[in-house]
């Protein structure tokens, strides 16, 4: 199965893409982390890429292409989960000519704007191995330490205030065209992003469940 996470930046994407892929054995692609990833290198895509990346705005859609592009290339087969990706219609329509025929899924995770600031302005992210922690619902068993690697854990640079506006707005314009670009497959479903991590798992489940 092939599947689509979508939703408002702080809407629980790569903590449900994760859960998917450490639980479920399912692999994970997010462009989101594969940029980050990229920046820390001095590479001439690092270059391209950090201005969109640390204002809030898009990566041009042919080089986000091109990530999955090899992404696919050595992943075909299985389970996969798109976290982050697509994010425009032209990302949407370049996957499914990777894909070669349309996903399965696009499950879309629903929460309002002030819903994400509180969610964002709570989250730290571990600078060597990425676990997201949120002081609300997710907080690190020791203030400032990875559970996991136990190294010191970071704010993201565009979870600030109000790059976060400009990523929801920039949100809210797109996610009508891809809902609609789904909606036209009949493979769109909304999900509440409310409530714990195991709440919003199982109502992302279900979506198949039920099928
Ligand atoms: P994320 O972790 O998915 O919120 O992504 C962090 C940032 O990376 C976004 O705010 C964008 O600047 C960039 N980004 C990630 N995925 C994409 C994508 N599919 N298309 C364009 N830009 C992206």
């Amino acid at each position: 199965m092939k599947i689509v996470l979508l939703g408002p930046p702080g809407s629980g994407k790569g903590t449900q893409a994760q859960l998917l892929a450490n639980r479920d054995g399912w692999t994970w692609f997010s462009t989101g982390d594969i940029l980050r990833h990229e920046l820390k290198r001095d590479s001439e895509r690092a270059r391209s890429v950090r201005g969109h990346v640390e204002t809030g705005g898009l990566v041009p859609d042919e080089i986000i292409l091109e990530l999955a592009r090899d992404f696919l290339a050595g992943h075909r087969d299985g389970n996969i989960v798109f976290d982050g990706f697509p994010r425009t219609p032209g990302q949407a329509a370049g996957l499914d000519l990777l894909l070669g025929g349309r996903l399965d899924w696009a499950v879309f995770i629903e929460l309002t704007e002030a819903q994400v600031i509180e969610r964002l302005t709570g989250r730290w992210v571990c600078g060597r191995c990425g676990e997201t922690f949120n002081t609300a619902v997710h907080p690190p068993r020791e203030q400032g330490i990875c559970d996991r690697c136990r190294d010191k854990l970071v704010l993201r640079l565009d979870d600030a205030p109000d790059v976060i506006k400009a990523r929801f707005a920039l949100y809210r314009q797109l996610r009508d065209q891809l809902y609609d670009y789904y909606a036209r497959q009949s493979i769109v479903r909304t999900v509440d992003g409310t409530g714990s991590i195991e709440d919003i798992h199982a109502r992302i489940t279900a979506v198949w469940g039920s099928s």
